[in-house]
């Protein structure tokens, strides 16, 4: 594995960063951190985020590794990772695209007609379009195969019923990825289609969720007889899940390469912060600390290596994506903790006027816990290390082979099924 770039990285780096130089002021220690799940998006940011993609696009600089004929230029997977690095260093405003790009794009160019992804991916790249992912709902997560929103065919349409939940960003979206039930007959993982719906569309309700860092990034949809062209499925009537697992696969690696820069930024807080008037990281206690975090991040992003290094020679990310995710992301909420810790009685204060480092350690250990959430949960990830990095025998699916109306939905005699006396 070699870190270093190569000729012909270091020159497009080069011509990157000259492009992002030429166009956007560089990022300060004082710069709030990019706000990915637009948890505070106003009309002026969600405007100055569609501004600075279809400058990109203009340039030839957005979406680098998506084909040229939808506005890309083909670049590397190792080029897309270079770019990515470079635009970290400026300021932009915060990337609302990450799920269209990240997650829906993917979807379309794996299972599209050629109609539908001229249709749908010039106008996501080149921001002119937002996306949003509607997958989980109140009874369906980790197990998402047991939704309950319902499809059913009339005519060329199909009409929608149900309900989503934790759709990123659906308040200012105008399409939607979604999965849904057509056949509750068969077993659950068997009776699902995907479709791309239009969040116009009469019938949809989004309702915003506060969360507790005072953010708005989710939504709970409610869809009441929507109807969805038959033009706007992806794939085959059934294929639904086959589908999904594309879009999750997708999102992982999304999620995994999401929210770094703690180790940083931590190295830098520790120069600035004083404790008795010398250098906080003068302190040998802290010094300890500091010296076991960073051996602990350096673990994560070498074996994070491993996926560019794949990626470079062409090939899919194995299972190591799922232990960056499970491990960096954990050792984020605790670097978190340590530098509010730091901060002595500002650091239990959230308004970023009032602290150092703009607030970044108070966002970061309450945003951090979503990620372990977000994209497979902790558990899951472990259940999936378990069974494909590990061989342990696989987790009991009672429910695998039944048909989905079989499946039990509660307690076997609840006391509302039970006869009243
Ligand atoms: C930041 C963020 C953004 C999100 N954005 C979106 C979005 O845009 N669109 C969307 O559709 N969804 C989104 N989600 C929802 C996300 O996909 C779900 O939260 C996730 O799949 C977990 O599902 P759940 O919340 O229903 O928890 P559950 O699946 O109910 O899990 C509850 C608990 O049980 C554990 N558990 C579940 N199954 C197992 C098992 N088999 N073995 C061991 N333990 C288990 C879990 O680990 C968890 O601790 C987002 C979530 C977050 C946090």
């Amino acid at each position: 594995m070699d870190f270093n770039d190569t000729p012909e990285e270091a020159a497009f780096r080069a011509q990157a960063r000259a492009w992002l130089e030429a166009n956007a002021p560089l990022r300060s220690a004082q710069d709030r951190d990019p706000d990915p799940l637009g948890e505070r998006i106003d009309e002026a940011t969600l405007k100055a985020a569609q501004a600075w993609q279809k400058r990109k696009a203009d340039a030839g600089w957005a979406c680098i590794g998506w084909p040229e004929e939808y506005g890309g230029r083909a670049a590397t997977p190792m080029q897309s990772v270079i770019w990515s690095q470079e635009e970290a260093r400026v300021r932009t405003p915060p990337n609302i695209f990450l799920v269209g790009h990240g997650m829906c794009a993917p979807t379309i160019m794996a299972h599209g007609t050629a109609a539908q992804r001229q249709k749908w991916l010039p106008k996501l790249l080149s921001g002119e379009e937002i996306w949003c992912q509607l997958f989980s709902e109140p009874g369906a997560g980790s197990d998402l195969a047991g939704l309950r929103t319902s499809v059913v065919r009339d005519g060329d349409d199909w009409v929608l019923n149900g309900q989503k939940i934790w759709a990123t960003g659906a308040q200012f979206c105008d399409w939607g990825i979604i999965i849904a039930r057509h056949d509750p007959n068969v077993p659950k993982h068997k009776g699902l289609t995907f479709f791309v719906i239009d969040m116009h569309a009469p019938g949809i309700e989004v309702r915003p969720i506060t969360q507790i860092n005072g953010g708005h990034g989710f939504n709970a949809v409610f869809f009441t007889d929507v109807h969805i062209p038959d033009s706007h499925r992806l794939d085959d009537v059934g294929a639904g899940w086959r589908v999904a697992i594309t879009t999750l696969m997708n999102e992982r690696a999304t999620v995994a390469g999401a929210g770094g820069g703690a180790m940083e930024n931590l190295l830098q807080l520790t120069e600035e912060l004083e404790i008795d008037g010398v250098p906080a990281i003068k302190d040998g206690a802290l010094r300890e600390k500091v010296a076991e975090f960073y051996v602990r991040s350096k673990g994560v992003e070498l074996t994070g290596r491993r996926t560019l290094s794949a990626l470079s020679q062409g090939k899919m990310p194995g299972p190591e994506a799922s232990l960056v995710k499970l491990v960096g992301v954990r050792l984020t909420q605790e670097i978190s903790a340590y530098a509010m810790e730091l901060q002595g009685l500002a650091g239990v204060i959230l308004d970023g006027a009032l602290t150092p480092d703009a607030g970044r350690w108070q966002q970061r250990y309450l945003g951090v816990p979503g990620m372990r959430v977000a994209g497979g949960t902790d558990e899951v990830l472990r259940n999936i290390i378990a069974e494909r990095v590990l061989q342990l025998p696989p987790e009991m699916r009672f429910d695998k082979d039944i048909p989905f109306k079989q499946v039990p939905t509660g307690p076997p005699s609840s006391s509302a099924e039970r006869p009243r006396k």
